[in-house]
């Protein structure tokens, strides 16, 4: 409900929610899967765009709903295809959203939270501090925004968006049920027909949200290690003084083998030059992960003002790349794309101009996973 307008935001609505929400208008259920497809398969935010919808059913949807993405601050377009967008969230704060072609997909990188709590240190989301969760709303918009890009609304849009990653700003398991649900929408045939495979949750590691999540949505995961030890892992991902990493991957392993089919963990591991690049880091990553069905995915640190850690040589980070690999895994390292419009790792900027752990205006340089092959981008 939309506090100002007093309306309900169908974009953010799964398709239960929205029979829900027809029935509580004395309406039939049905209409939720016209409402639906009006909304996610052709971008429209106008009831009387909506031609199957007689006009007394449309002044009462315009009486009680409205269709409300988040603002769109900028949108810019790089010459290799990469696309981004700044989006303002209800809290006033901003968030990005970045799209990467590649060959036969198009991979949709969403942002959960405006700022973090969780204060990984070499995360500029992590600097900024906690802002706000976004809505259900918040979450699909960006994907809403995205794909209506690609279209012409009211006609139908082709389905350029075939992945998305929840890499964006933020932990998405600390912003549960609004996550989840837009997980169901990117799913739903009446939403945006994503398969399991294709839509990938990423977490620094929140133990008992990750048994949660395995509860109520088969989606692939992707976990943040960065470190194959607790000592270095308690000092870069704060959580891990929490939970553990025995916890943790027994945590993540249960996650995927309740899958029920044959799927894989994927492992990031953001390359600190000197802190976590060592060989020894890769024999302790293998011993680490010997039991863990897992693909690996390398993603050299993207610098940021005051950071103080630095991304490694090309010559590191192919010799680490190469030990995990001839231990028998499939390691990938992340590419940077989209470098004319800022969209690269470490480049994207998102305004935040309400925050709670800082008074003064901030400008984050947020790292975003711009990928060469991004988690769920490689699962077909
Ligand atoms: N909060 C979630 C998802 C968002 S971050 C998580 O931590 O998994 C997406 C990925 O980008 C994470 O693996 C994160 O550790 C990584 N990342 C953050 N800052 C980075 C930087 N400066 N350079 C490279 N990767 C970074
Ligand atoms: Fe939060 Fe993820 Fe950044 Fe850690 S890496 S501070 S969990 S957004």
């Amino acid at each position: 409900m939309n506090a100002s307008t007093g309306k309900v935001n169908l974009l953010g609505l799964t398709q239960p929610q929205m029979e829900s929400f027809f029935e509580q208008i004395g309406e039939k259920r049905f209409r939720a899967g016209q409402v639906m497809k009006w909304v996610h398969h052709f971008g429209v935010d106008d009831f009387d765009a909506m031609s199957n919808i007689g006009k007394a059913l449309r002044e009462k949807l315009k009486a009680n709903a409205e269709i409300r993405g988040p603002e769109v601050v900028s949108e810019d377009i790089s010459a290799d295809g990469t696309r981004k967008w700044v989006v303002r969230v209800a809290s006033g704060s901003c968030v990005e959203t970045v799209y990467i072609p590649q060959a036969g997909r198009g991979t949709l990188c969403v942002s959960s939270q405006a700022g973090c709590a969780l204060d990984c240190s070499f995360c500029s989301t992590g600097k900024q501090g906690f802002n706000s969760n976004l809505t259900a709303a918040e979450v699909i918009g960006q994907v809403w925004i995205a794909n209506r890009s690609f279209g012409t609304v009211p006609a139908k849009i082709d389905r350029a968006i075939t992945n998305v990653v929840m890499m964006g700003m933020g932990e998405p398991l600390l912003n549960f049920d609004n996550v989840v649900s837009a997980m169901h929408i990117m799913m739903d045939d009446l939403g945006y027909g994503i398969s399991k495979r294709k839509v990938t949750l990423s977490t620094s590691g929140v133990v008992p949200m990750i048994e949660e999540l395995g509860k109520v949505i088969d989606v692939s995961l992707a976990l943040s290690l960065h470190a194959p030890n607790d000592e270095l892992r308690n000092e870069l991902v704060p959580i891990n003084r929490k939970y553990p990493l025995a916890m943790l991957l027994e945590a993540c392993q249960r996650y995927i083998s309740g899958l029920g089919e044959k799927r894989v963990l994927t492992i990031e591991y953001t390359l600190l030059k000197g802190v976590n690049d060592h060989p020894e880091h890769a024999e302790q990553m293998i011993e680490l992960l010997a039991s863990i069905p897992c693909k690996i995915n390398l993603i050299p640190f993207n610098p940021f003002p005051h950071s103080g850690y630095e991304r490694p040589s090309n010559n590191a980070i192919r010799r680490f790349q190469d030990m995990l690999h001839k231990a028998g895994h499939n390691v990938t390292v992340r590419t940077t794309r989209g470098d004319d419009i800022d969209a690269a790792c470490g480049q994207l900027v998102g305004q935040v101009a309400d925050r709670t752990r800082r008074s003064e205006r901030y400008i984050a340089v947020r790292q975003l996973p711009v990928d060469g092959a991004p988690a769920a981008a490689s699962q077909s």
